[in-house]
């Protein structure tokens, strides 16, 4: 699996990236062109069962081949991969059978729509809204920080259940697809990842089909969680990857670097940085296999997943920053690389889990304390 998914990168991901202007996202032509690669390795399908059309290799296979990926093409694999999975665990039999091949097979890009303008971290804040308008189904609302969203053909929206009870609470889902329903989307600019497709949507009065409201007993947020679990150690592992970039360039150049008549390497202070590194990277693709291996063998937790999310992005942004740094002023160049990736690793730390609410998960796994929600009134934007 690391092999099948490094000679992929090699061969055609790397190539076709660093043929590109980094700064711009690159066009949707070649994200098709990549998931259909991704889907002969079983990537697009991997948390199908095989009857469904998954490809049936574990996560932590799953999770080996990811973080071979390059994290912007990785990103927008979890992205559709996951809300393909969400789709399969909450659809009904005609939704799977209408939807799943082509999003398996990387036809059509997929990406899921929760977070809003004025809701994040708490989901069950969200403010988009599923209608009857004159006799049609409408959905109307903002999404944001969208995974996808500026090249998706489907997006899978999070939204309050309005079509009995205009002040109805009830949160469900609805595939929007874009060639049926169009909505607006634009790409947010932001520090890494620059040649994702990463953005916003806007639905107004945007017409959906009926039968695509995923109408599960589960509830919207309960579905968004289950993937959450696999997302985070996978995200990580790109934090990885780019860890552990930064770390082969740093040895190479300390032992080249000379300072002082000597190699930088001969020095006890850096040999100790690089080993501080070294178990930074390692510690965190282990915690990120365990917590993979544990879904596989049904003994993963949110917890667990939460906690391997969190100590990998602090972890390997702080191996990125002390690969940088061993560079002097040279890692501060374009051209030495390092900068990217550390500018990349910043892009783990808020997707899927803050981490701030990521202690709070884990901690509430530990305690059995939920600890999210102040005091009713303690909201001082209501004063
Ligand atoms: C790379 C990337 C990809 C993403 N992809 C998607 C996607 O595909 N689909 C999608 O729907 N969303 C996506 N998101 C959005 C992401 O899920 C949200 O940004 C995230 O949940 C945090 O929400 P927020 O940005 O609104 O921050 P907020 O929730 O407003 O948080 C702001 C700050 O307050 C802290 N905070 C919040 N609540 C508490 C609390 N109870 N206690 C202590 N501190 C707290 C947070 O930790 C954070 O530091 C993506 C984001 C990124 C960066």
């Amino acid at each position: 699996m690391r092999d099948s998914s490094r000679n992929l990168t090699e061969r055609l991901i790397n190539p076709m990236l660093s043929g590109s202007d980094k700064t711009l996202p690159l066009p949707k032509q070649s994200l098709i062109s990549l998931l259909q690669k991704l889907a002969e390795l079983g990537f697009t399908g991997a948390r199908l069962p095989t009857d469904s059309g998954g490809s049936g290799i574990s996560m932590l296979e799953y999770g080996i081949g990811f973080e071979q990926i390059p994290p912007v093409i990785a990103l927008a694999l979890m992205a559709h991969e996951g809300s393909t999975a969400r789709l399969y665990a909450d659809g009904n039999s005609e939704q799977r059978k209408r939807f799943l091949p082509d999003f398996v097979s990387g036809k059509r890009v997929f990406c899921t729509g929760s977070t809003e303008p004025d809701t994040g971290s708490d989901p069950r804040g969200v403010r988009t809204q599923l209608y009857f308008k004159d006799g049609k189904l409408v959905l109307d609302g903002r999404k944001m920080w969208i995974s996808n969203v500026t090249v998706c053909d489907a997006i899978l929206v999070t939204c309050l259940d309005r079509r009995n009870d205009k002040d109805g609470q009830r949160v469900v889902k609805v595939v929007v697809e874009r060639d049926h329903s169009p909505f607006h989307s634009a790409s947010i600019d932001t520090i890494g990842y620059r040649q994702g497709w990463f953005g916003e949507a806007v639905f107004d009065s945007c017409q959906v089909f009926p039968e695509n409201v995923i109408e599960s007993d589960r509830g919207g947020t309960a579905v968004l969680k289950s993937s959450w679990s696999v997302n985070r150690p996978l995200f990580s592992l790109s934090a990885v990857h780019l860890a552990q970039n930064a770390y082969n360039l740093a040895v190479e150049y300390a032992c080249i670097r000379k300072q002082f008549g000597q190699p930088i390497a001969s020095r006890q202070l850096v040999q100790k940085e690089l080993s501080d590194i070294a178990i930074a990277i390692a510690t965190s693709r282990l915690l990120c296999y365990q917590a993979l291996s544990a879904i596989d063998d049904g003994t993963g937790t949110e917890g667990n997943s939460a906690m391997a999310k969190r100590y990998t992005q602090n972890a390997c942004r702080e191996a990125i920053w002390k690969s940088m740094n061993l560079f002097g002023a040279m890692g501060l160049s374009v051209e030495a690389k390092i900068e990217g990736w550390f500018r990349d690793v910043n892009m783990i730390a808020v997707g899927d889990g803050t981490n701030e609410i990521l202690s709070l998960i884990h901690g509430r796994e530990i305690t059995g304390f939920e600890a999210f929600r102040g005091p009713v009134g303690s909201d001082r934007s209501l004063h």
